[in-house]
């Protein structure tokens, strides 16, 4: 009998933040996974405007546990099993919900574990996947089929976080969409918001450059300047409180604006009180995402119904992580995800 003995070395490099302003790549022990835990090897992680916020320290205290290991979205192939695990099979494609839930608290247990009271997420209270290896708890582990891209899955994280507030705002059939911003969130919700057979959807930008690829997401129409139309549903994915403002002014009556771009930490936003009663209108916030929202997107990936390959347009090497770092900050446009692809 042959047996197969794979060595794996017993240090890896993890992408690590004291919240300071810098990233590096640090020497620690490689992860074990223990009883009902996966040993993962990520195959790429993307990176984000949050990111950004957990190397600055700008972000929201309560969400980060420092010093943290980066890498919140991202893809994996499953490697080993801790014990009492099975399933799913070594070699298997992976995405891992990303807030864990505790199973014990009110929110989790009525399904909302986007809220769980023990707040736990990887990549900002516990290890990240800009890694050589992670582990993770098996029962949150989804596999995508061989038809969906490493690109889309990659994307699973920004896309639940999508899905979670899609399935709070509910859009209509038939409905006027207006999506603010142009980047990753703005780009997959446009091309989520499509499934929906909405009328139009339009796309307010910054960058003439988005153009190209705001109308692969769906977009029908690209604007770099506000017009005077009405929407049924504003997706504010800018995090800009002026825009935030003016959305409230451009609903119908019965509108709803959800709101999905982080402005800061504190940051504050006007918001004309009359428009809101008078206009019976819906102003929606949605943080992270659930349990059944992570189940739901694998499902659109797994179907066909969602394919987002067009959307990684940067790719760097772990080690090159401080070039990922600065095109996020700065490479112009048409620019999707900037992903570190890892193993
Ligand atoms: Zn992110
Ligand atoms: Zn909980």
């Amino acid at each position: 009998m042959v047996s197969l003995l794979v060595v794996f070395p017993a240090i890896m490099k993890s992408l690590i933040t004291t919240g300071d302003g810098s990233a590096k790549l640090v020497e620690v022990a490689d992860p074990v996974a223990g009883p009902g835990e996966l040993l993962v090897a990520p195959i790429s992680a993307g990176i984000c405007g949050t990111d950004l916020e957990i190397i600055s320290g700008d972000g929201d205290p309560a969400f980060v546990k420092y010093p943290a290991s980066l890498g919140h979205e991202w893809a994996g192939k499953v490697i080993g099993h801790g014990p009492g695990v099975t399933s799913p099979a070594i070699g298997s494609r992976i995405v891992v919900t990303g807030i864990i839930p505790c199973q014990e608290c009110f929110e989790c247990k009525n399904g909302d574990t986007n809220r769980c009271l023990i707040y736990d997420e990887i990549g900002f209270t516990r290890p990240g996947a800009a890694a050589d290896l992670i582990t993770v708890p098996a029962w949150l582990a989804h596999v995508v089929g061989d038809n969906v891209s490493d690109e889309s899955a990659v994307l699973a994280e920004p896309t639940a976080v999508v899905t979670q507030a899609f399935m709070k705002a509910n859009p209509k059939q038939g409905s006027k969409i207006l999506i603010i911003g142009d980047g990753t969130i703005a780009l997959i919700a446009a091309t989520m918001a499509k499934t929906y057979k909405p009328a139009l959807i339009h796309m307010l930008g910054l960058k003439d450059g988005q153009n190209e690829i705001a109308k692969v997401a769906g977009a029908d129409e690209f604007l770099t300047q506000p017009t005077d139309d009405k929407y049924d549903l504003i997706i504010e994915a800018a995090g800009a409180p002026t825009r935030i403002s003016a959305a409230v002014g451009q609903l119908v009556r019965g509108g709803t604006l959800l709101l999905l771009g982080y402005p800061g930490h504190q940051r504050t936003a006007a918001i004309v009180v009359d428009d809101v009663i008078n206009g019976d209108l819906n102003i929606i916030g949605s943080f992270g995402s659930s349990l059944a929202a992570w189940s739901k997107t694998v499902e659109m990936f797994n179907t066909g119904k969602l394919d987002l390959g067009y959307l990684v347009t940067h790719k760097f090497k772990l080690s090159e992580f401080s070039a990922a770092i600065e095109a996020l900050k700065s490479a112009p446009a048409p620019r999707g995800k900037i992903a570190l692809i890892i193993n």
